[in-house]
C-alpha cells in the first residue's frame, strides 16, 4: 500500500448514522459492524476518504455535519447528493427487487423494472461523479457491494484509468438464473470495468466466470482455483475469492466480560427450558425463518422428548419493512410462532421465544453465550456474519453450530458445524436433535476447529489477502 497517495472506500452507507437531537440539529454517530471495524484503522492510518450515501431524509445539512465529523476523526466521510426519488428506485427498487433476489437464488421475489434500473445506471454515476472529484495522484480505490456494480464503468467514463478494485458481498448466482437479468450483458461488462474484483467463495467466482464466458464470449478467462484472470477490450481483470470474516479478539473478548455473562444469565433465567437454540437475522426471506420454525416443529413432533427441554430464541432485526415483501414476511413469522408457540406450549414453557428488534452490544453477546446452539438456516446466504461471531464468542468451548450449507461461511465452518439443507426440513429437524444429544466431548472437539478456523481467518486478513493481492498487482503492472 505504501506507493498509494490516498485511499478512497465507496459503499453505498456511509459507516456513520446522522441522529435527531431537536427541531433543527443532528448528531453524527460512527456505526459499528464487521467491515467498518475491519477498515477503520487502515482509513485512519492513510487519511483516507469513505464515500457513501448519509441515509438521511433531503432537508438533513449532511454536508456540513460530516465536514465537522471529519474533522474530529482522522478519515473523511463525504456524502453522494442522493435525493429521497433516486433512493426509492435505485436501492429499494432495483438493488433490493431485482439483484438482492435474482443474486441470492430466489426468483419469485425479483423483478425487473427499467425505470429501477435507469436510476441504478444515473445513481452509479452520481457515486462515481463524487469518487473523481475525491482522487488525487494515484489513489488506491475500493468499491462495494451490489448496489455499486457499475461505478467503476461510470468512472472509466470520466477518464479514469487509476486501479479499482471492487467486493462483492453477496452470492454471485449461476447462470441459469443470472440469464433472467434483462440487462445482464451491460451489468457484466461494466463489473470488467473494474481491475480486480473479490468474491465471498470460490463457487461464487466460478458462477462470474461461467456467466461471462457465456454472456460476453469475446473475454478470455484463465485462472485456477479461487483466482482467475479476465481479459476485456484489452485489458486485464483480477478475480479471486477472499470469504470476508469477523474481529475475532474482539467477541472473543467482549463474550468474557461481565456485562455479556450477566446478560446471558438473565436470559437463561427468563427462558424455562434448560437447552436455548439461537436465531439472529436481519427481517429477510433469504435467511429462511419460517422453514426454521417449520423444522423445530417437526422436531418437537419426532422426537417428544424435546418438548418442555429447548426452546428457539429467535431474534429478528427490523430491515426493510418499506419493500412490500418484507412486510408480508413480518406477517407470516408473527402467525407461524403464534401457531407453533399455540400447539405446544406448556406450564410457563414456550418453544419460540421470538424478538422483534435490534439488540445492543451487550445483548447480542449475552444471547450468544446463553444459547447451547446457533440454528443458522438461510435459504442462501453471502457469508453470514453471525455465524462467525457466535463460535468466537463461545468461550466456553460447549456451543453447537447448525448451519447451511447455502451459507458462504459453510465453506470454512464445514469441519466443525452440523451442516444441514434448510429446504429439507426433516433432516434439520434431525440435526436439533442430534445437537441436543451431542456429548460434551464431541461438542468441544468441534468448537476447537471452528474457533482456530475463525481466529486464523479473521477479518483483518481479510482486508490483508485483499490489499496484498492488489499490492502483487500492481507491482507487475509497474514491472511489466
Ligand atoms: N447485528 C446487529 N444488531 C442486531 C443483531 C445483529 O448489528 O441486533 C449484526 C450482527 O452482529 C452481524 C450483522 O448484524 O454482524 C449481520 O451480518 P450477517 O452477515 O449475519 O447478515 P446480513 O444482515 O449482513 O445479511
Amino acid at each position: 500500500m505504501t506507493h498509494y497517495d490516498k485511499i478512497i472506500l465507496v459503499s453505498n452507507r456511509l459507516p456513520v448514522h446522522i441522529e435527531p437531537t431537536g427541531d433543527e440539529s443532528w448528531e453524527v454517530l460512527p456505526a459499528s459492524g464487521g467491515l467498518v471495524t475491519a477498515l477503520s484503522p487502515l482509513m485512519k492510518r492513510r487519511h483516507g476518504t469513505w464515500i457513501g450515501w448519509a441515509g438521511c431524509a433531503d432537508h438533513v445539512p449532511a454536508d456540513r455535519l460530516l465536514a465537522d465529523f471529519s474533522r474530529d476523526h482522522d478519515y473523511e466521510v463525504r456524502a453522494v447528493p442522493l435525493r429521497e426519488a433516486q433512493i426509492q428506485k435505485y436501492y429499494r427498487g432495483f438493488s433490493n427487487q431485482s439483484i438482492w433476489p435474482l443474486f441470492h437464488d430466489m426468483l419469485g421475489y425479483a423483478s425487473f423494472d427499467t425505470a429501477n434500473w435507469e436510476q441504478y445506471v444515473d445513481v452509479n454515476s452520481v457515486f462515481a461523479e463524487t469518487v473523481r472529484e475525491q482522487l488525487w495522484g494515484n489513489s488506491f480505490v475500493w468499491i462495494h457491494d451490489y448496489q455499486l456494480l457499475l461505478v467503476g464503468r461510470a468512472l472509466r467514463d470520466r477518464g479514469v484509468d487509476q486501479t479499482l478494485n471492487f467486493f462483492l458481498h453477496i452470492p454471485f448466482p449461476s447462470r441459469d438464473l443470472f440469464a433472467r437479468m434483462p440487462w445482464k450483458v451491460d451489468l457484466l461488462e461494466a463489473m470488467l470495468a473494474y481491475d480486480h474484483i473479490g468474491f465471498q467463495t470460490q463457487k461464487d467466482l466460478a458462477n462470474f466466470i461461467q456467466c461471462v464466458k457465456v454472456f460476453v464470449p469475446e473475454v478470455t478467462v484463465r485462472g485456477r482455483a479461487g483466482r482467475g484472470i479476465a481479459r476485456f477490450g484489452g485489458r486485464e481483470v483480477r478475480l479471486g475469492e477472499y470469504p470476508i470474516s469477523i474481529d475475532f479478539d474482539e467477541f472473543n473478548q467482549g463474550a468474557t466480560q461481565p456485562g455479556a455473562a450477566e446478560a446471558a444469565w438473565y436470559i437463561r433465567e427468563n427462558m424455562k427450558a434448560p437447552f436455548l437454540m439461537l436465531g439472529l437475522d436481519r427481517l429477510d426471506y433469504t435467511k429462511g425463518i419460517p422453514d426454521r420454525f417449520l423444522a423445530l416443529e417437526r422436531a418437537l413432533e419426532k422426537y417428544p422428548d424435546l418438548q418442555e427441554k429447548i426452546s428457539l430464541v429467535q431474534v429478528v432485526v427490523p430491515s426493510r419493512l418499506n419493500v412490500p415483501e418484507y412486510a408480508g414476511l413480518k406477517e407470516e413469522l408473527d402467525a407461524l410462532a403464534g401457531r407453533i408457540n399455540g400447539r405446544f406450549s406448556r406450564h410457563g414453557w414456550l418453544p419460540i421465544y421470538y424478538v422483534f428488534n435490534s439488540l445492543d452490544r451487550t445483548q447480542l453477546l449475552g444471547h450468544y453465550r446463553a444459547c447451547d446452539v446457533a440454528l443458522i438456516t438461510p435459504l442462501r446466504d453471502g457469508m453470514n456474519l453471525v455465524a462467525k461471531e457466535y463460535v468466537a464468542s463461545s468461550v466456553d468451548g460447549q456451543g453447537v453450530l447448525i448451519l447451511s450449507e447455502f451459507a458462504g461461511a459453510a465453506q470454512q465452518l464445514h469441519r466443525g458445524g452440523l451442516l444441514v439443507n434448510p429446504y429439507d426440513r426433516e433432516a434439520t429437524a434431525d440435526a436439533i436433535y442430534q445437537a441436543y444429544t451431542m456429548e460434551p466431548e464431541e461438542k468441544r472437539r468441534r468448537m476447537r476447529r471452528l474457533r482456530a478456523e475463525v481466529r486464523r481467518n479473521n477479518v483483518h486478513k481479510w482486508v490483508g489477502r485483499f490489499l496484498s493481492e492488489q499490492v502483487s498487482e500492481a507491482a507487475t503492472t509497474s514491472v511489466s
